[in-house]
């Protein structure tokens, strides 16, 4: 008899669970749109060429050890990361006010980054939008902060639910933390003009709320860093404080290496040196020190001028199969006659495509197509391909009529 016979069955994760459930299918025309991956023209994952080079020097070289990084991690790995996201040229970074330490991707740098502010921020609330990435909610009560939601999303237009969030970011109280996507919102693909970004940069300014930003997608929005990093940008401007998360799994396909980084920006130099100091404090005793390989791999493309402008160029072709998947989509719909509007596939932005499908449309596609999305009827454009458009298309079809 064990310990352990009195636990409750776990159930499986809403987004990894699409996976497990794809693989036990042995249907040769399954279709899996679930998992945020991206996959080429063929379907096949892809490791981008200039990771395979920097790969291939880091191996070469034998006077690199496998030695401990330090708690922050690597240094050129967090300088570069930092000048990624905000610009090396920035005001903050050039006034040396922004902390940067190295994390287990995205969702490690968020956690680090909410165990920090749920210790130390003095309105341990966080906003965040409707819907949003299931993790979120997950990932902040464990860090002792009290989770709140904001309007976002709006049904009727499928797009962003501007009145509503601005209504809802107005009513929560001052000093909460707001979480932001800086670009290509999952799962709804909408994001806000930069106009609208103004004033909701505004208004979370004159309520002295702190903003926390998810950066999943750099990149991978537009095809363009610098482009998709304008909101982000603009917060870190106007000498506020905030923190932001960022993710090297989507826009330089390093997903189970778990490289990423969080960064504080904060009013003085003096404080971000603090705050590092407690960061060290959060991170020594949940994992010691991050890994090492995914970090050498970004900092070797990110240093090097010709490793740098391949990856763009790379980036930008992933940015853009998947625009071009939009297209496709929506143009085979449109010749197909399936009824409703689809124009918000060609509207929204980055990886995913919210449908607007229903959960037992999604259940029926899944049933009779063998095709896999999340409940809530987000399909990964990147999980999409030219020869699998019709299949998905009848699925559509058959499934709204
Ligand atoms: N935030 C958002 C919005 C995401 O979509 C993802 C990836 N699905 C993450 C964070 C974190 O992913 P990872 O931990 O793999 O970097």
């Amino acid at each position: 008899i064990s310990v352990w016979e009195k636990l409750t069955e776990a159930p499986e994760d809403a987004i990894l669970g699409v996976t497990v459930a794809y693989n036990k299918d042995p249907n040769p025309v399954k279709l899996n749109l679930g998992v945020g991956a991206y996959r080429t023209d063929e379907g096949k994952p892809l490791v981008l060429e200039v990771v395979r080079q920097a790969e291939a020097r880091l191996v070469a070289d034998r006077s690199r050890y496998k030695e401990y990084l330090p708690i922050v991690g690597l240094a050129a790995f967090n300088k570069l990361s930092k000048e990624l996201a905000f610009g090396a040229d920035h005001p903050a970074v050039v006034a040396n006010r922004i902390t940067t330490v190295q994390g287990l991707s995205g969702t490690g740098s968020l956690r680090v980054g909410a165990e920090f502010m749920g210790q130390h921020y003095h309105t341990p609330i966080i906003y965040v939008p409707v819907p949003t990435w299931g993790n979120h909610n997950k990932i902040f009560p464990k860090a002792g902060l009290k989770v709140q939601s904001y309007r976002y999303y709006d049904p009727a237009t499928r797009g962003l639910n501007f009145t509503g969030m601005m209504e809802d970011l107005k009513a929560a109280p001052d000093g909460a933390i707001i979480l932001l996507h800086v670009c290509a919102h999952n799962p709804t693909g909408v994001d806000p003009l930069p106009e609208q970004w103004d004033a909701i940069r505004q208004l979370i300014r004159a309520k002295g709320q702190f903003p926390f930003f998810d950066s999943a997608y750099q990149g991978f929005a537009s095809g363009d860093l610098d482009a998709d990093a304008y909101a982000l940008r603009s917060f870190a401007a106007d000498g506020g404080e905030l923190a932001l998360a960022q993710s090297y799994a989507k826009n330089m396909g390093l997903y189970g290496e778990r490289v990423g980084a969080l960064s504080m920006v904060c009013a003085t130099a003096a404080a971000a040196k603090l705050v590092e100091g407690q960061l060290k404090l959060v991170i020594r005793p949940m994992y010691s020190s991050p890994p090492l390989h995914g970090a050498a791999i970004v900092a070797t493309v990110l240093s090097e001028e010709k490793l740098l402008h391949d990856w763009k160029a790379e980036l930008k072709g992933m940015a853009d199969r998947i625009i071009e998947m939009r297209h496709k989509l929506y143009d085979a719909l449109l010749q197909r006659g399936t009824p409703g509007d689809w124009t918000h596939i060609l509207k929204q932005i980055g990886m995913f495509t919210f449908t607007g499908l229903t959960k037992p449309q999604v259940d029926f596609m899944r049933e009779k197509y063998h095709v896999y999305m999340t409940g809530d009827g987000r399909i990964s454009m990147a999980g999409l391909s030219t020869a699998t458009v019709p299949h998905l298309v009848n699925a559509i079809d058959d499934a709204v009529r």
